[in-house]
């Protein structure tokens, strides 16, 4: 199943989900609680091309 970057509006932070059937609807905050999030697709949109860079998407302070 896709993972998917997120971010809360209340809070600002980023977060991932792993996301099935339910793709509609986002996940609440895992910090705050707030259901006013929603999907980031930068990373996504970005591997048309085939060759995902893991590097190129993300925050700065990158996954790890
Ligand atoms: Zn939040």
């Amino acid at each position: 199943m896709p993972i998917y970057e997120f971010n809360c509006k209340k809070c600002g932070r980023d977060f991932e989900e792993i996301v099935g059937m339910s793709d509609k609807e986002t996940p609440p905050c895992p910090k705050c609680g707030a259901k006013e999030t929603e999907r980031l697709m930068s990373c996504f949109s970005s591997r048309r091309g085939g060759s995902f860079a893991k590097s190129s998407c993300g925050p700065p302070g990158g996954f790890s």
